[in-house]
Order: C-alpha cells, then structure tokens, then sequence
C-alpha cells in the first residue's frame, strides 16, 4: 500500500541489512523509493535489495561500514552514479553495549563513538553536498529514547544517543536554508537482534512492558511508518523535531 508518494525519490539508508533499518528500506520502497541499503554485509544487503525489487521497486546492496570514510564517499558515489541524486538519508546504523563505563575496554568505547556518532556524521558529511545542490533532502536520524532518559550501564550508548539528538537539531539550523530536512525518530523498546537478549528473558521482558502504556513492544514497522512520513513531501515544514516513538514511556 502507498501511504506516501515516494516515486522518483531515491534514499540511502544505513545499517539496512536487518532490524528497524531493513524495516525502514522496505518501507521506503514500497512507497515508490529507490533504495540503497549498506550494512558491513553485501551480500545480506544484497539479499533486501531482492526483496525490494519483489516489492516492485529497485534496490542495490551495498558494503557500507560507516567506520570507514573510504566506505561511505564509494557508497555515496555508487548511488549517484546509479540514480543520479539521493533524496533521503536515514542514518540508522548503530550498535548498543551495555557495560559500566570503568568496565569497558577503551576499544569498545571507540567502536560506539565510531557507529553511532562519528559515522552518523560521515554519512552526512558526504550526503550533504548532492542534497545542496539539489536544495531538497530528507536527512532522518534513528536516535533512541536514551537521548532522554537514562539505561542501566549504558552511559557511551547513551551519550551517544543524547548527541545525534542535538546533532539533528544544529544540522536543521545549518541546512534550513539549502531546503534540507534534519530530524530525528527516537525510539522506545524495538523488537529486533540488538535487543533479543533483554527480551528472551521473562523477567526482564515484562518489567519492560510495565514502562509502556501501550502494552507491547514496538516492532520496526512502527518506526518504519514514520521515517517514511518524514521521508515525503508531507513533512516538507518539519525540520529540527525529534520524534519519540515509545508506546508512550516518556510520558509516564
Ligand atoms: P540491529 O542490531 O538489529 O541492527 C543494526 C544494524 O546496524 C544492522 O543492519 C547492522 O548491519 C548495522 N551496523 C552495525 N554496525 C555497523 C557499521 N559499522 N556500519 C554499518 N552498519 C552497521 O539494531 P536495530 O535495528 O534495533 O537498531 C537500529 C537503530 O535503532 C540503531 O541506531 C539503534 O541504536 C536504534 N535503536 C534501537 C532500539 C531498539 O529497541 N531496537 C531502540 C532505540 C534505538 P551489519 O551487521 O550487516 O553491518
């Protein structure tokens, strides 16, 4: 179903190759979007750019470790030479470690920065320049409800998150005027890898659900409907926003 026109539209979307960003790549192309799905695994991006074209789009599948810069210009390179502008950036790849902060290796709290921030701001960097030339473009950054409130042993995860929130708002003032969208979709629990272990375990599963109102977990589709929404002409007057999509535990 077309919930939004997304038809000659064509977005990049990181860390594609499963969870909320695999959910958001099919979304995107059901909508009518062209889609660019990177992960560090090709071929598993590959094997979602089948599955876009199933749903009557067209995909690439591409090798996109957005620790390295040499990746990320290729990527962006790859894309332009393929469909000639890039519409919509959702920057969505990121890796959560929960280990208390005098526990954690040095390394691992490099790799966090590395994924969830300093990538978040390459993809960017070199997105922005097609986008500004174009004046139009969707920039959509997949933050957390840890950009708001704190998790237990997750302080770099959670600084992270607290950074692209602030991030998506500087990048709205700076872009406003080159007629690009910044914003962000902050979400609550998602059922996905990154979070099965918490949920595999009973207790830990339904001290979760006592913090939704809503009474379940989300699934990627509840964050992929919103990304496509302010992925479309729709939100054209939406910029700087960061959208908490969390059953409602922020507001308890
Ligand atoms: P998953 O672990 O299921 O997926 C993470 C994705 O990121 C994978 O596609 C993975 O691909 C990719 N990735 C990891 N490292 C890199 C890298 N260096 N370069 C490129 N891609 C990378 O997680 P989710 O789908 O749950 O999370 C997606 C986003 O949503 C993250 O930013 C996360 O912080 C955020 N989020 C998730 C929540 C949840 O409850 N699930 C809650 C709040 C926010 P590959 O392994 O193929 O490289």
């Amino acid at each position: 179903m077309n919930e939004y026109d997304l038809a000659d539209k064509v977005a990049l979307v990181t860390g594609g190759s499963r969870g909320i960003g695999k959910a958001i790549a099919l979304k995107l192309a059901r909508n009518g979007a062209k889609v660019a799905v990177g992960s560090r695994r090709k071929e598993t991006c590959e094997q979602v750019a089948d599955e876009i074209a199933e749903a009557g789009s067209e995909g690439v599948g591409l090798k996109m470790d957005v620790t390295s810069e040499e990746d990320i210009e290729q990527a962006v390179d790859a894309v332009k030479e393929k469909w000639g502008r890039i519409d919509i950036l959702v920057n969505n790849a990121g890796i959560f470690v929960q280990e208390k902060v005098d526990e954690m290796d040095t390394s691992t709290v490099d790799k966090i920065l590395d994924v969830n921030l300093r990538g978040l701001i390459l993809c960017t960097k070199h997105v922005v320049p097609t986008m500004k030339e174009q004046r139009d473009g969707k920039i959509i950054n997949i933050g957390s409800i840890a950009s708001f409130v704190g998790f237990q042993s997750a302080a770099v995860y959670c600084a992270t998150k607290g950074a692209v929130a602030n991030l998506t708002r500087e990048l709205a003032m700076e872009l406003g005027q080159h007629k690009i969208n910044v914003n962000a979709v902050a979400p609550g629990m998602i059922d996905t890898a990154m979070t099965e272990d918490l949920l595999e375990d009973e207790d830990t599963k339904s001290s979760l659900l006592k913090k939704i109102p809503y009474g379940r977990i989300g699934q990627p589709d509840d964050i992929a409907n919103a990304v496509a929404f302010l992925a479309s002409d729709e939100s054209e007057y939406i910029t700087g926003e960061r959208l908490i999509i969390d059953g409602g535990w922020l507001s308890k």
